[in-house]
């Protein structure tokens, strides 16, 4: 035996697969195989996230690092799939599917949190439709750099691990570079995947996604006798928790399908989202949203919504008896505003610094947005001004509306034990002092696509990175964009 021959590690990046997913019926997925590409080349890593999961990706090389973020070379243990699922689209029920994602597999991080790793982009599979399973660098950045901003402003989120070009080009209004999005969630089981497991009109099918779910993301009610019902309650809380969060940072999601619904409580397929500036209800940024469906005032009840499609997906499992089951669900779902209500106003009472209940809160919150609404007052900026020690010197703040409002909110704080500093910079921990702002954005995706320099994007992202915090580079990152009027995003396809 030579003992100084050199034993190669097979696994020196630390992959911990264990594919659970791909045990459910065959209904559930289709093998799939990421396209050959001609060029692939490594853009962005998230070491970060790469740390959490228990992965050295220092060791590979960068045309290593090329050639596994664009599954050229897959590493072993690793199952690629296309997941089935529906989905209502704008109110329209359609069949869906991974139509351009792959599924790599589920990775085990040192914690023992099990993620699915997963392509966007990396070629058609058995569910694509008139797509070309294709996906351009912008978008795929931009979801780069959104689910980054969620991740650091503590918003439940799936996250990027890496963006590589392929080389190949991808034809949308004009020639663009396609560009590959590994991305890691909790999983990627959505409101729609249930809809799927019904429309296959298979009972045990939905009841086999429903355990494996649960198994999965709500572990405490596997074996409960009511574990169904239990179930759509724990997924309802998670959403109006979510929303709630997503309401206090005015992000606005673009695109809340049910297929877009993770029932993780994740937000995830960051397409046409954006983050508003001038608080204002009726804002919508997404191009394809002519009616205003997705308005950021009306993601709570089209959260609601898409639950009430989850729940007529989970009928059967609910109750034998399909009176009963409805009975069941609606006084279930009837209670959602109620608790999106509740998870928003204790929110809300963070953000104006006071760590007690009193009656009036509600009112005072909603009188500070009437407010804002009336003097176009950017959303972010007015309550982080309001958690500065010294209100900041704008003419807005000089309104005799505002004055009455804050003075009521200082009688306000004033009835608590609570110095004012303190107060202050709890509501700094809640408050950003910056979110990704439109302009901030497409500066980045610009500088990135047309120039090949990433350090704009570098830039924004570290700023991105800790949003509570003051850094160097803030206060340029804090200035509303000139004209948001005529923003307009798009889905990333
Ligand atoms: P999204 O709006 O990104 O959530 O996508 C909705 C559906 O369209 C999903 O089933 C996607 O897989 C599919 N899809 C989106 N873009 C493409 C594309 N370029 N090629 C194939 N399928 C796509
Ligand atoms: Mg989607």
């Amino acid at each position: 035996m030579n003992l100084n021959a050199v034993i190669e590690d097979p696994n020196p990046i630390g992959w911990r697969f264990d594919n659970t997913y791909s045990l459910l019926p065959e209904a559930f997925f289709a093998p799939a195989k990421p396209s050959t590409v001609s060029a692939p080349r490594l853009v962005i890593l998230n070491h970060r996230l790469a740390d959490d999961l228990g992965l050295d990706l220092t060791r590979l090389s960068p045309e290593a690092a090329a050639s596994l973020f664009t599954g050229q070379d897959l590493p072993s243990g690793s199952l690629p799939i296309a997941q089935a699922y529906a989905g209502h689209q704008f109110g329209n029920f359609t069949m869906l599917g991974d139509g351009r994602a792959i599924l790599w597999g589920e990775h085990r991080s040192p914690i023992g949190q099990l993620v699915d790793i997963q392509f966007k982009g990396a070629g058609p599979t058995r569910f694509t439709r008139r797509g070309d399973g294709l996906a351009a660098l912008g978008p795929m950045l931009r979801e780069y750099i959104i689910s980054e901003a969620m991740f650091a402003l503590g918003i439940p989120s799936t996250q990027s691990l890496a963006v590589a070009t392929t080389g190949e080009s991808v034809f949308r209004e004009s020639r663009l570079q396609g560009a590959i999005l590994t991305r890691v969630a909790a999983s990627h089981i959505r409101v729609g995947t249930f809809q799927y497991a019904a429309a296959t009109q298979d009972e045990s099918n939905l009841q086999l996604l429903a355990d494996y779910t649960i198994s999965r993301h709500y572990p405490e009610l596997a074996g409960s006798p009511n574990r169904y019902a239990k179930f759509f309650q724990a997924v309802l809380e998670r959403q109006a928790a979510l929303i709630a969060r997503w309401q206090l940072v005015g992000f606005i999601h673009g695109v809340m399908n049910t297929d877009n619904m993770a029932i993780s409580g994740e937000t995830i397929d960051y397409g046409p989202c954006a983050f508003m500036n001038a608080y204002s209800p009726e804002t919508v940024f997404s191009s394809i949203d002519h009616a205003g469906r997705y308005a950021y005032k009306n993601q709570p009840s089209i959260a609601q919504w898409n639950l009430a499609r989850f729940a007529e997906a989970l009928l059967p499992l609910l109750d034998p008896e399909q009176d009963k089951a409805i009975v069941i669900a609606t006084e279930m779902l009837n209670q959602f505003s109620t608790l999106f209500e509740q998870y928003w106003l204790a929110g809300m009472r963070a953000k104006l610094g006071l760590e007690n209940a009193a009656a009036g809160d509600l009112e005072l919150a909603q009188s500070l947005l009437i407010w804002m609404q009336k003097a176009q007052a950017d959303f972010t900026n007015t309550f982080r001004d309001l958690s500065e020690d010294e209100l900041p010197a704008k003419d807005r703040y000089q309104d005799p509306d505002f004055r009455v409002w804050h003075a009521r909110w200082q009688l306000r704080l004033n009835g608590q034990n609570r110095p004012r500093n303190e107060a202050h910079a709890a509501m700094r921990g809640v408050n950003p002092a910056v979110i990704p702002r439109n302009h901030r954005v497409e500066e980045a995706l610009t500088a990135a696509q047309d120039h090949d320099d990433l350090s704009v994007l570098n830039r924004l992202l570290a700023t991105l990175a800790m949003p509570y915090e003051v850094q160097t580079d803030t206060a340029i990152y804090q200035e509303p964009p000139a004209d948001d009027c005529h923003y307009r995003t798009f889905c990333g396809t």
